[in-house]
């Protein structure tokens, strides 16, 4: 999970949000707004309408490969996800900002659960029990990192060596530390499968970089290059290509390719 990149929603669909949102803020009762969003979002957020088809447009962008997730980056992203899920927050059900392309498998185990942090910086699991009554969640700054507008690879890395699992570099016991060891858990970033696919990715990365490397030598067209160029930049991924040029001068083999062709080092 990278940083997403910025994408702008046309103003148009991002005018009609703030309207949608609008209706949902001006119930004032809580409760209400909760049943509202739901009953709004789900009959707006279909292919036929206008808005949300932009929505979609744009979040497409963000993603890499053919629409992969942008939480797991492997399986087809095919749902709008709510960052901070709707049934807590419903002031952020029409937010642009809120939302991220996902897969359903990230998504669904994801649903409402969500925490923040408490004055002494403890985890606190602000989920509802769908047989509670809907009021507010406890205020707090939340512990789920948003690929949006956060980088997590600031306070996580793939292990590249061996498992291909997503590991902390936060220090340890820090609030940093504890939203990797969240984030992680929360969407199962290292369940069965991704690892491997991780790995098979670093295969590809390396073999196209090997075959740049190699029309470099025997020379190519500006069209050769730039396609190679643009295929290691929309793969699948794409967290696995960055650990591989923060990690390279550790990797003997990423090194000797990366001092080859530096300028991989910039895509
Ligand atoms: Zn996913």
């Amino acid at each position: 999970m990278i940083k997403l990149r910025n994408v702008r929603l046309p103003a148009t669909a991002n005018a009609q949000l703030k309207i949608w949102q609008n209706e949902i803020d001006r119930l004032g009762n809580y409760a209400d707004q909760v049943i509202a969003a739901h009953k709004k979002f789900k009959s707006r957020n279909h292919k036929d309408n206008k808005t949300f088809s932009q929505v979609r447009t744009a979040l497409t962008r963000m993603c890499s490969g053919e629409r992969r997730c942008c939480y797991c980056e492997d399986s087809q992203a095919n749902q709008v996800e709510h960052i901070k899920p709707k049934s807590l927050y419903p002031e952020h059900v029409f937010v642009w900002s809120n939302y991220l392309y996902a897969c359903a498998i990230c998504n669904s185990p994801k649903n409402n659960r969500f925490a923040v942090f408490d004055s002494a910086d403890n985890v606190v699991n602000v989920a509802r029990q769908n047989t509670a009554p809907a009021a507010p969640p406890q205020p707090g700054e939340p512990v789920l990192i948003n690929p949006r507008r956060e980088n997590p690879t600031e306070w996580m890395q793939l292990d590249l060596l061996s498992t291909f699992w997503f590991v902390p570099i936060a220090t340890p016991g820090s609030k940093e530390y504890k939203r990797v060891e969240y984030t992680i858990e929360l969407l199962d970033l290292n369940r069965d499968l991704l690892p491997e696919a991780r790995q098979r990715a670093f295969g590809d990365y390396r073999a196209r970089l090997y075959e740049y490397i190699e029309k470099q030598k025997n020379g190519a067209s500006t069209r050769q290059f730039s396609y190679l160029t643009k295929a290691i930049q929309t793969m699948p991924h794409p967290t696995v290509w960055f650990e591989m040029k923060r990690q390279h001068p550790a990797i003997k083999e990423l090194n000797d390719l990366f001092t080859l062709a530096p300028e991989a080092l910039n895509w």
